[in-house]
């Protein structure tokens, strides 16, 4: 008798101790799961690669199905009045988020037109400020007096390669807009299910040292984004590079396969390494670049291993914008979950690259802004064929 009264206690310990560690596991992993997880989709999203050519830049437009929207990069300088205008188009009213990537005139030279031509809620980018020290004068020099004669009248603002940051600084201090410096692992919630991501940069940033086999610190440390939508998913690259890459593989926890990519770095031969794209294993890749760029973008070793893992390509250079619609899910068979639409259709080779007659890595020293002569002729336009 005692025995089985034993065991029976037994029983009903195990029992406890199980139904608590259920709760427990449930409260602490389960329930957090529960209410984090995105809503189903509802309602179409789009993603707009904008052409911002035919020198260089990027600027990509997120409309989610909820009417949020998220501006990547705002093209050089003097694209404003692109930007605004798709904007416009898109009844983009204002904008609930502004990410600039990476502080490069092709990528910020002209957030100042856009912050100062709309509203704009956050602002985000990766922490790195390139403000120009304010020039030391007699008057807030250490240990001098105030009688100094003041400083002469500034002279007319133009734009150079060292001054676009300021503009841009000056801006967001205007627009009154939240800032806020992008953190990995933090996302945004942008209604309908559709959820934006940061990837990266990931401390400690890239420094010139580590480019020695090539590439850019500046780019290495762009902000990374990853969009999902219900099936849907897009990768969002900046101009990160091959370190960048290396360092997102290192990340087990971080996700990385997406149906649809924007490459890197305008298709530079610096960036979208074979592992990358295996890890990625996209669908479809959009090249945002200019037709007149001069670093050779995109590289025609990029383009190649692109086509080797079957990727299907799309180019602003050739295409124009590039408009990615879904609604994070296909239709009866599964199939089709997105559709991508071009605004002009071209003859050109899609798969032919470019030649550089520039390099555009901290080995010979990034040169961005005001490093572009005349334009060339009209039949230099076209890529040159091999
Ligand atoms: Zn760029």
């Amino acid at each position: 008798m005692k025995r089985s009264t034993r065991g029976c206690g037994c029983a009903i310990a195990v029992l406890l101790l199980l139904l608590g560690g259920g709760t427990f596991a449930f409260v602490k992993w389960g329930l957090p799961w529960w209410r984090s997880r995105p809503p189903k989709p509802s309602g179409e999203l789009k993603v707009y690669v904008l052409d911002v050519g035919p020198i260089e830049g990027d600027s990509i437009l997120i409309v989610s199905p909820a009417g949020k929207s998220v501006l990547i990069d705002a093209g050089d300088a003097g694209k404003g009045r692109v930007v605004l205008d798709a904007l416009k188009r898109y009844k983009v009213e204002r904008l609930d988020y502004f990410i600039a990537t990476h502080p490069h005139p092709d990528h910020i030279g002209a957030a100042d037109e856009v912050m100062n031509g709309i509203k704009v809620g956050a602002v985000i980018d990766n922490g790195v400020d390139l403000s120009t020290p304010a020039p030391e004068t007699p008057a807030n020099k250490k240990g001098k007096g105030s009688k100094a004669a003041p400083p002469p009248p500034p002279k007319k603002k133009v734009k150079t390669a060292t001054n676009f940051f300021d503009e841009y600084a000056a801006a967001l201090k205007q627009s009154g807009a939240q800032y806020e410096k992008a953190q990995p692992g933090k996302k945004y919630d942008l209604g309908g299910g559709a959820i934006l991501t940061v990837l990266a940069p990931s401390e400690p940033f890239f420094n010139k040292d580590q480019m020695k086999a090539g590439g850019n610190d500046t780019n290495a440390n762009s902000i990374v984004l990853r969009l999902d939508y219900g099936e849907f998913t897009m990768l969002f690259m900046g101009d990160a590079e091959t370190q960048t890459e290396q360092r997102l593989l290192g990340k087990k926890d971080v996700d990385l396969n997406a149906k649809v990519i924007k490459v890197a770095h305008h298709g530079s031969k610096y960036a979208t390494s074979e592992e990358f794209i295996k890890r990625v294993h996209p669908e479809a890749a959009i090249i945002s670049d200019g037709a007149w760029n001069r670093y050779g973008h995109p590289a025609q070793a990029v383009l190649d291993r692109l086509k080797g893992a079957n990727v299907k390509l799309w180019r602003t250079d050739l295409q124009g914008e590039i408009t990615i619609t879904t609604k994070g899910k296909g239709d009866s068979n599964g199939a089709h979950i997105y559709e991508i639409k071009v605004a002009k259709e071209t003859k050109d080779d899609v798969w032919m690259g470019r030649e550089a007659q520039k390099d555009d890595s901290s080995r010979s020293g990034f040169i961005a802004y005001g490093d572009f002569g005349p334009p060339p002729k009209p039949k230099t336009e076209k890529p040159k064929k091999k």
